[in-house]
């Protein structure tokens, strides 16, 4: 099967009624950064910068993080990179800078502790913006965004770091495109709001669906109840993909959802064009999408959402995938 699959990598991924949808890649770890990264895809759509940070004993400093964004743009050679500026607190401790907190995942995590530590998110956006001297690949994205001031306030760092860097003598470095995460779901209410700050947004299928539901994403105790194939979840991406195409905002899905077949599904047939994943489940994404007709799974959509559970939702959209197969 995977061969089947990899057969077709690298052909573009189109529904057979034609609607494109962009697969890209969800990536972390450096050492996993070659250049066979973006084989098949459209670029990288979540680069989680915390992921490199967990693994050392103090913070890296900003001529180690230029190292760092260079060798992952340059691996995705010349395709569009997401990178999403620290997304600490909640469960991505840092070995070197303890948070004790009761509930960790409504506490002080993303871009809450960058705010709040402006001398850290500076230094992390001076070294996305060197990495990507004399490139259009950069995007950057903030994670565990709430309010509209939080966008405010971390726009005008990105300003003055590239200020500053503009007069720093011989960089030549460009505007970054900039997205927030879509992942508290108040933020659904304000796409408005968020359209006229940002260049895109990005949703965290993860947390939008663990806060959406008020389930921990990792307590073992409540995983059956974490689903996002609710149909309260999947309203909520309804609203947000018609709010973002009304609104000619770019949105894409970054979570997990987007590596399930049934979720790539739903989302395409929701109007989602732009998926982030990991890497393994690109090439069966791709040889499915091109097998089924928007058509099809806008039908298959209206029979989802009329189903009562999460269990119903994926019982649904199996029985169609068998009569296609
Ligand atoms: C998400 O929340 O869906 C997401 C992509 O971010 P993370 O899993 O890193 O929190
Ligand atoms: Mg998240």
């Amino acid at each position: 099967l995977q061969k089947k699959y990899a057969a077709e990598q690298k052909l573009k991924t189109e529904t057979t009624d034609g609607c494109r949808v962009k697969l890209c890649v969800n990536a972390g770890l450096l050492s996993g950064i070659g250049a066979s990264i973006v084989d098949g895809a459209d670029g990288i759509g979540l680069y989680r910068t915390e992921i490199p940070f967990m693994l050392q004993q103090r913070f890296p400093s900003e001529s180690e993080q230029i190292k760092g964004y260079q060798q992952v743009l340059s691996a995705a050679g010349g395709k569009p990179v997401v990178m999403r500026t620290l997304d600490v607190g909640g469960d991505k401790p840092l070995p070197y800078f303890p948070i004790k907190e009761e509930n960790p995942f409504l506490g002080w995590r993303g871009i809450r502790l960058s705010l709040d530590h402006p001398e850290i998110f500076l230094v992390q956006i001076r070294a996305m913006l060197q990495a990507a001297e004399g490139s259009d690949q950069l995007q950057i994205l903030l994670p565990m965004v709430s309010t509209l001031d939080e966008i405010d306030q971390a726009l005008s760092y990105v300003r003055q770091a590239f200020d500053e860097l503009k007069i720093e003598a011989g960089c030549k470095i460009t505007w970054p495109k900039l997205g927030v995460m879509l992942e508290v779901p108040a933020l659904l209410y304000q796409l408005d709001e968020v359209a006229k700050r940002v260049d895109f947004v990005s949703v965290g299928s993860n947390d939008l669906t663990q806060y959406l539901l008020a389930v921990d994403r990792n307590n073992p105790r409540v995983s059956s109840l974490f689903d996002s194939y609710h149909p309260g979840v999947l309203r909520a991406l309804e609203r947000a993909c018609s709010d973002c195409q009304r609104l000619s905002l770019p949105i894409s899905v970054c979570g997990e959802l987007a590596s399930e077949p049934i979720g790539a599904m739903m989302l395409v047939a929701l109007g989602y064009d732009n998926l982030s994943m990991n890497q393994g489940a690109l090439a069966r994404i791709n040889y499915l999408m091109r097998r089924l007709s928007l058509a099809d799974l806008q039908d298959l959509l209206s029979a989802v959402l009329q189903q009562k559970n999460g269990e119903q939702v994926r019982s649904v959209a199996i029985n169609f995938l068998k009569q296609k197969s």
